[in-house]
């Protein structure tokens, strides 16, 4: 085993996933990131069973359950008049799949990994320190850092998210680079105080209407209610300010809310202010890794937000990781090929299953009322079994 480091780059979910994984496998892991600090932002982010099995496994899930919610169900109901279409019972998480479905806002998650990754001592996180370009030999990367000196690693894991200079730089495909998907999504915090006691319950409501839908779910506590929006929308500003800080214009969202359910626009109009995203993909591509470099989470695979599958896909994308590390100790390049060989097919069949989701969530007219008739058949039951192809896993 070499005795060089793993080098990291980005401590997003992936990232940080990835070190306590690659821990486990007992290598020295050194994660870099481009920000001075770990901020303290986000919003909420569900997390099926096939993210929480391994969150427990790393010994991450203890510490998210002090702040995490686990909702009853997700409840799908209609724009039109608020009607319950569909349930997926996802309170019995455990029971069918092996572990819990939580909700979470991302800046807890974000705590759990941070102080279990700091709790270990073959993990180094060093902020401020952005990836600026690597060189990679036979056995050896060299990684560039800005404004601070080159460090060597066996291996360079490139988890630095949608706009990866990792991936950029291993030239995956031609051409390549974030594709906008034609939707913004808004993002809200509404104070409990704000909203109506029956939105505080622990229960996702998923609304669909034509062209936009909207997911609510309490946080920490029932002290929030977490408000996602989906728009079909033109912007697609690729220098667009960071996720967090573009603020959005809310006469613009409830405009796009019209006609819904009293209760739907209620939320659009009581939020105290809304931060707009336009949502990109990566192309999907047959490999991640050339020799000794390779990419995870968003850098591999950004996938639509449909399924709630992309910090989930990113966590096992960490977890095959650490289990190919461990498989191949003396040689990195193999490891990263069996890494990539486990994980592409299937990170890539998720985010195809969720721009069809997308489809499907938005229809309208005749095929909506399609939509929402097959939905209403299929019972809690059908969801279930719909979606242990994902969660089993
Ligand atoms: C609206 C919306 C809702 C979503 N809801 C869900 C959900 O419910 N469930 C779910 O599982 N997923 C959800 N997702 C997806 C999820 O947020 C992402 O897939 C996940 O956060 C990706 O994690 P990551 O670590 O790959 O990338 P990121 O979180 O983007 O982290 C990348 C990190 O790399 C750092 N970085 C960038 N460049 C460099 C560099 N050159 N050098 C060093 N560091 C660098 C960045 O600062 C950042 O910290 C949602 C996404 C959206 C947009």
């Amino acid at each position: 085993m070499s005795d060089r480091p793993i080098i990291i780059a980005g401590a997003g979910v992936g990232g940080l996933a990835a070190a306590l994984a690659l821990s486990d496998a007992g290598r020295y892991v050194v994660v870099l990131e481009r920000a001075p600090a770990l901020a303290e932002f986000g919003a909420g982010l569900q997390l099926g069973p096939n993210a929480t099995r391994r969150l427990a496994r790393w010994g991450a899930l203890d510490r998210l359950r002090e702040t995490a919610t686990a909702p009853e169900a997700v409840d799908i109901r209609s724009s039109r008049d608020a009607s319950v279409i569909a349930t997926a019972p996802v309170g019995e998480s455990e029971k069918r799949w092996g572990a819990p479905y939580f909700v979470s806002h991302r800046a807890d998650l974000l705590s759990a990994l941070v102080e279990t990754a700091t709790a270990r001592p073959n993990i180094e996180i060093r902020l401020g320190c952005g990836l600026d370009g690597w060189q990679a030999s036979a056995d050896s990367v060299t990684v560039h850092v800005e404004g601070r000196p080159d460090i060597q690693g066996a291996a360079l894991i490139g988890a630095d998210g949608l706009r990866s200079r990792v991936r950029d730089g291993l030239g995956l495909a031609t051409p390549d680079g974030p594709r906008y998907s034609g939707r913004t999504s808004w993002r809200s915090l509404l104070p409990a105080s704000s909203v109506p006691a029956d939105l505080l319950r622990p229960r996702t409501s998923l609304w669909l209407g034509a062209g936009a839908h909207l997911v609510l779910y309490p946080l920490r506590g029932a002290s929030v209610l977490n408000a996602v929006a989906i728009v079909q929308d033109d912007w697609g500003d690729l220098n667009a300010p960071d996720f967090w800080s573009a603020n959005g214009d809310a006469a613009f969202l409830a405009s796009r809310f019209q006609g819904w359910a009293r209760e739907a626009r209620d939320v659009i109009e009581t939020a105290p202010g809304w931060r707009r995203w336009p949502l990109y993909e990566r192309k999907a591509v047959p490999t991640w890794s050339r020799g000794r470099v390779t990419v995870l989470g968003d850098a591999a695979h950004a996938m639509a937000p449909f399924l709630a599958q992309g910090a989930a896909q990113a966590i096992e994308d960490a977890d095959a990781l650490g289990r190919a590390v461990a498989a191949h100790p003396a040689d990195e390049a193999a490891a990263l090929d069996a890494y990539q060989r486990e994980r592409v097919q299937r990170a890539n069949k998720v985010q195809r299953a969720s721009r069809i989701q997308g489809l499907v969530y938005h229809l309208s007219g005749p095929a909506g009322l399609a939509r929402d008739m097959t939905m209403r058949a299929i019972g809690p039951a059908g969801m279930a079994k719909a979606s242990d192809w994902i969660y089993r896993v």
